[in-house]
């Protein structure tokens, strides 16, 4: 049994290249990946090197330099045991221990707005239940230890605002509870919209999705749980599976805070999936914005899935997960007029959202309002706000479940 499988032995940049410097170093360990970031101040060959030493991943930087001081690797993240810059070779070499078996995935990714050029290491699990032995460190390098420094991310701002208050309703002794996967937009190389402050949506996202996660499971016969509760990426396929497959979720609600060409657009809005595909959606702006949104997994460096979506489309019309989405919708945007002042939209629009693109679950994406008007800004990223948003997204969640239960859950009264 091989220890890596790679997705490309010998991957590099064609044209010319100049040295890079490596300017930072950052890592995401999630549930199922580890991504490890060298950030470069241009263009760099690398190649993968198959080692001869198991449980550890080699990659040649043949032009890689770095220029500053006081070197701080990140510690033990995820898959990865330890990692150092070989600079004692011909040729300075990326050395990666492992502690399981991975697939690794390296690529390239271009500056974009808030990133300069990137060397990215995706990680993912070969085999689920394998059986992990933990391997020794990796001995230490000859030469002086190489200059880098992990790059600090940036976190979410804590919640200190007092809650408002809990969402409570009564709901039967038996049956079970509804599970509800809460999915923040964007995180890790997708910084999401940036607003005028550069605040990025990636963090009010998750400030929000958690708050919500919280207030659904302060009600009893919910079980809320997150698509990601760190800075990391997540592509869109994934995120629909994570709540389908590993949640067994009965709904999948997206939360994000987007921008528009239009610094003045304000005010939130709802979406659900369009009934007949990508070009079906219900009006321009959700058109645009699910054209926006869409482009996460090119940001992130995954391969965009197809577009093939008539399957999808026709299992969720049989379920009738697309009416109930939309009945969802206009429960949560109910809840969230008085608070956020004024919808986008009154109504749920539709569009064609990759992310909403899973059939056996109510899925909705909520626009919680405009980060690229500066007010809209101030106020999402005002811990307070964001708990008044969240308990509105929460409140319309339950409310939904009340009027449209779904059989044997707790919500269920028919049976008694
Ligand atoms: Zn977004």
């Amino acid at each position: 049994m091989r220890w890596l499988v790679m997705s490309g032995l010998l991957l590099g940049m064609a044209g010319s290249v100049t040295a890079a410097q490596i300017v930072g170093v950052r890592s995401w360990a999630g549930a199922d990946s580890t991504r490890l970031v060298l950030e470069l101040d241009g263009q760099s060959e690398y190649r993968v090197s198959e080692a001869s030493t198991p449980g550890r991943l080699i990659i040649s930087l043949p032009e890689a330099k770095t220029r500053l001081e006081a070197p701080r690797w990140p510690a033990r993240a995820g898959f990865v045991e330890a990692v150092r810059l070989d600079v004692s070779g011909r040729v300075p070499q990326l050395v990666m221990d492992l502690n399981r078996e991975v697939e690794a995935k390296v690529f390239l990714l271009g500056p974009n707005q808030s990133y300069g050029h990137r060397l990215v290491i995706d990680l993912l699990p070969r085999q689920a239940n394998t059986v992990i032995p933990v391997l020794a460190a990796a001995p230490a390098p000859t030469a002086p230890p190489s200059p880098a420094v992990a790059a600090a991310v940036p976190a979410p701002p804590p919640v200190l605002a007092p809650r408002p208050a809990p969402v409570r309703k009564p709901v039967s002794k038996s049956g079970r509870n509804i599970v509800v996967t809460l999915d923040a937009g964007h995180g890790g190389e997708d910084p999401g919209a940036i607003g005028k402050t550069g605040m990025y949506e990636k963090h009010v996202t998750l400030a929000i999705a958690r708050a919500v996660a919280q207030y659904l499971n302060d009600q009893e016969g919910v079980t809320a749980r997150l698509t990601r509760d760190a800075d990391f990426f997540v592509p869109l396929q994934r995120r629909r599976q994570i709540a389908r497959y590993d949640h067994k979720a009965d709904i999948f609600v997206s939360i994000h805070a987007d921008s528009a060409p239009n610094r003045s657009a304000h005010g939130a809005s709802v979406f659900a999936l369009s009934l007949q595909g990508a070009n079906s959606a219900t009006s321009r702006f959700a058109q645009q914005l699910a054209e926006q949104e869409n482009k996460s997994d090119l940001i992130g460096g995954v391969v965009a899935e197809s577009d093939d979506i008539t399957g999808v489309l026709a299992g969720m019309l049989i379920e009738g997960t697309l009416k109930h989405s939309l009945e969802m919708g206009q429960l949560i945007l109910g809840e969230m007029k008085p608070v956020v002042g004024k919808l986008h939209s009154p109504r749920v629009e539709q569009a064609g959202f990759a992310v909403l693109k899973e059939p056996g679950m109510v899925s909705l994406l909520v626009e919680t309002g405009f980060i690229s008007n500066p007010q809209e800004e101030s106020r999402l990223i005002n811990p307070a706000y964001q708990l008044e948003v969240a308990r509105a997204i929460a409140e319309g969640i339950v409310r939904f479940c009340q009027q449209y239960p779904v059989p044997g859950t707790r919500f269920d009264t028919s049976g008694g």
